[in-house]
């Protein structure tokens, strides 16, 4: 640390996101990326756009924010694009938290909260998950607190029922209520119909996982225009141009071949739960994941050495040392061929600790 540090930021717990390899190929399934490629109109739409990096592109993303509109049924006054889903996150915690108001979230969930939580000096209740690693939204009734909740929940990918969500915003109602939908296009069910009856509702959405667009760095908070106005009041104050021309010009695109990723999400679907039977037959726990990425535990190795032995073996997967999960993996559903490759792997694994 330099001696210009300002005190407010002089003790930082940031975020450390999953590795991204360069010194070795991997099968790689540690960062729930898609296995499959950007659509090739996307594609072409980004190379357009990049003949336009001169200009500055434009602040409120309109055409973005109209594309998303058509897609999740509600109005562009209801969208804010951001650059990737974390920074909605942050700009959540910006206009709805402060030292009265405190945020509540799953004690098991995406590590970002935390994160932010402390960055912005705001008072975090971390609510056990259930043994089975649920999140029983019994205790998410009548808080006092902005409530986050991943739903997918990660890394388990387990995931409340739309009738639960609408339960806590209804008794929150005094409150903002983060619905993050990173993994929803995988199998549950979205909320952002709810965002057009309850004026405290922010949905948050990525088009990292789904949209095959984890590089560009683009995601969306849909909720009642006056929200959504608040975080773009926050945006302006902090980074007006925050979604890139080449990114809001693949986002328009993909938002017109979302038959093409909704296809993909089914496949990825289809392979997580073939790759589900296939570990729970070698003995492995699973959770029941509704997203593109398995939290699998065996009774034999532990949940270090699992990824100690798939790396060696050339398969990146996700270990968390958070007591409680330590001795399961997270394992991002990549492509048929990769999940074929993992399960070999583990099969030899089990073997050799026989
Ligand atoms: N929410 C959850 C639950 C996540 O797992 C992630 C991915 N790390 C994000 C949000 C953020 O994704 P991005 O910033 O790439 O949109």
């Amino acid at each position: 640390m330099s001696r210009f540090r300002s005190s407010r930021f002089a003790r930082l717990n940031a975020y450390v996101p999953g590795e991204q390899p360069r010194e070795r190929r991997y099968i790689k399934l540690n960062t729930n990326e898609s296995p499959y490629p950007p659509s090739p109109a996307v594609l072409e739409a980004a190379a357009r756009a990049a003949g336009t990096l001169r200009l500055y592109c434009d602040p409120t993303a309109l055409r973005l924010r109209e594309a998303a509109a058509r897609v999740y049924g509600v109005e562009p006054e209801a969208v804010l694009p951001v650059n990737g889903s974390d920074e909605i996150l942050n700009f959540a915690f910006m206009a709805f938290c402060d030292e009265r108001v405190g945020v509540a979230y799953p004690e098991t969930s995406y590590g970002f909260y935390p994160v932010l939580a402390d960055f912005h000096g705001v008072k975090k209740a971390e609510i056990p998950l259930k043994s089975d690693f649920s999140v029983d939204f019994h205790d998410y009734l009548g808080l006092r607190s902005t409530v986050v909740i991943a739903n997918p929940n990660a890394p388990t990918g387990m995931a409340l029922a739309i009738s639960q969500i609408e339960e806590i915003v209804r008794a929150n109602r005094d409150r903002a209520v983060v619905i993050d939908e990173a993994y929803v296009d995988f199998g549950a069910e979205s909320a952002i119909p709810l965002t057009k009856k309850y004026d405290n509702l922010l949905v948050t959405r990525t088009f990292s996982k789904s949209h095959s667009l984890a590089g560009a760095r683009l995601g969306f908070g849909i909720g009642d225009p006056a929200l959504i106005a608040d975080l773009t009041a926050v945006k302006d104050s902090t980074n007006p141009y925050n979604v890139n021309a080449m990114t809001q010009a693949a986002g328009v695109a993909a938002f017109m071949d979302n038959g093409y990723y909704m296809d993909n999400c089914r496949r990825v679907a289809e392979t997580r739960d073939r790759t589900a039977a296939q570990l729970r037959a070698l003995g492995f726990d699973l959770t029941d994941s509704l997203a593109n990425f398995l939290f699998i535990h065996h009774p034999s190795v532990g949940g270090a050495a699992l990824y100690e032995q798939l790396r060696e073996r050339g398969i990146l997967v996700r270990h968390f040392s958070k007591p409680g999960i330590e001795d399961y993996n997270r394992v991002t559903v990549g492509s048929p061929e990769e999940m074929a490759a993992l399960v070999e792997a583990v099969k030899e694994i089990l073997e050799a600790g026989r």
